[in-house]
């Protein structure tokens, strides 16, 4: 991602996808301070993934030019070659058939393949640029192995291309190289001279910094040393999880499978209209080629939480787990039928592993989020996961559940909780009788559940 300045103290946005992880970062822009040059110099820094034997296929296929004459096309090209020129082992080829960076994130735009692309749009897909985000880099990564990478560049900026120091219109190719740089793996560098930069500058050009991360990742033959530190790039750690940006400030949500910001399932926001969308009922569907004669299916999947027919409330986790003999690319949550999001996957599931021992990466298959139920409507709601796997193949897993809600999805203050009425106690069911919850005034009744171990809430009545 890329910002531009317009006013100082603006915040930008970072919306990074990684396969495995959403992070979603508000990073404070010192724009006054200057940030002078710390005497201990930071090298660049890395997201984690790279693209195996340093491979990449890039689609560009955008339609027309820049007011300077120079297509999109060239000059995505142009900007993608910028490193593959200076970086031994990074290979980028082009490919000229239709694709569209969203594709497989809005259900507009079905799930092309995996190509890599870039194009113009009125939103980083499925969410709002951030203020000043003028372009994002969606990425997709099974362990440390990229899988996809779009780019999308906000069609409300004034785009054009030329070299030199900026000028009112943007520099189109120089946004496309900062992009390109987190394609190949590259994560924001605030404190060298570097296209890697969060902020657009008069840099267009990687800068040696730039390009020694990039050899650190691709050139067999870069010794990690060279003249920056190599202890500055950081990479992220093994287990799916993703290291973030070192300046991400503690007020950024940060969601892995095992967390999320208090206001829960920040990633299913969208969800919150009542359900109009058709509903994938089947239980379970799948299409795409199979692999043949060979008896073992070639991708199997279960979605083990919610439950079929479970009552939910509160905020709670969504999992199960996702296998394939050619390797699971991407898990999506679908509520209703729509497209919600991506769910995190690659978490341990070592008895998916002992079951299930011919399928590659069996002991990193599970998937899980958590969702705010608060955010749906009370009443019935299909939640259904969506695995891909690299040869095409597509299956699905659905449970039917009835959510119970507060109108307000997310109390903040517990003072706002009140219990008044007594509670009435019948066999494994306790009714409360006088709930305030924000001022207002419910009937809440529990019910032991064997399957989560706990009174679960089985209803909320309004009074
Ligand atoms: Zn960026």
């Amino acid at each position: 991602m890329l910002v531009v300045i317009r006013a100082k103290g603006s915040y930008l946005l970072e919306l990074l996808i990684l396969g495995t992880i959403m992070i979603k970062l508000r990073h404070l822009l010192l724009a006054s301070a200057c940030l002078s040059t710390p005497l201990i110099s930071q090298a660049y820094e890395l997201i984690g993934p790279t693209w195996p034997s340093g491979d990449v296929t890039f689609h560009t296929s955008v339609s027309g030019s820049s007011p300077s004459g120079v297509s999109w096309n060239t000059a995505m090209q142009e900007a993608a070659n910028k490193w593959a020129s200076s970086v031994n082992g990074l290979q980028v080829s082009f490919d000229n058939s239709s694709a569209h960076p969203c594709a497989g994130i809005l259900p507009e735009y079905p799930e092309d393949g995996n190509k890599n692309s870039f194009g113009f749009f009125n939103k980083a897909c499925n969410e709002d640029f951030g203020e000043n985000v003028i372009a994002v880099t969606f990425s997709w990564n099974i362990g440390s192995n990229y899988t996809e990478s779009d780019i999308v560049f906000n069609t409300a900026e004034n785009w054009n291309v030329y070299d030199g120091n900026q000028r009112s219109s943007l520099d189109f190719r120089r946004v496309a190289v900062h992009e390109f740089g987190h394609l190949i793996g590259l994560d924001h560098e605030s404190s060298n001279s570097a296209i890697m930069a969060p902020l657009i500058g008069n840099i267009y050009n990687p800068t040696s910094d730039d390009l020694n991360g990039a050899r650190s990742m691709y050139d067999a033959s870069s010794s990690s040393g060279g003249s920056s530190s190599s202890s500055g790039g950081s990479t992220s750690s093994s287990g799916g999880s993703t290291s973030s940006s070192s300046t991400s400030s503690s007020g950024g949500s940060t969601s892995s499978s095992s967390s999320s910001s208090s206001g829960g399932g920040s990633s299913s926001s969208g969800s919150s209209s009542s359900g109009g969308g058709s509903s994938s009922s089947g239980s379970s569907s799948s299409s795409g080629s199979s692999s043949g004669g060979n008896s073992l299916p070639p991708l199997r999947m279960t979605i083990e939480e919610p439950s079929n027919g479970q009552l939910v409330s509160g905020v709670t986790n969504i999992r199960g787990w996702a296998i394939a003999t050619t390797g699971i690319t991407r898990v999506e949550l679908l509520i209703d039928g729509r497209l919600i999001s991506r769910i995190p996957y690659g978490s341990a599931r070592g008895d998916v592993a002992n079951a299930y021992p011919q399928y590659p990466q069996a002991d990193d298959s599970g998937y899980s989020m958590i969702i705010n139920w608060g955010l749906l409507t009370p009443g019935s709601h299909t939640v259904t996961a969506r695995s891909y796997d690299n040869a095409g193949n597509i299956e699905s897993s659905s449970a039917t559940v009835t959510v119970q809600s507060f109108d307000n999805a997310f109390v903040r203050n517990p003072e706002d909780v009140v219990i008044r009425g007594g509670a009435v106690v019948n066999g494994r069911t306790i009714t409360l009788g006088d709930v305030r919850v924000d001022g207002v005034a419910y009937e809440v009744i529990l019910n032991w559940s064997t399957a989560t171990q706990k009174w679960d809430i089985q209803q909320i009545r309004r009074q």
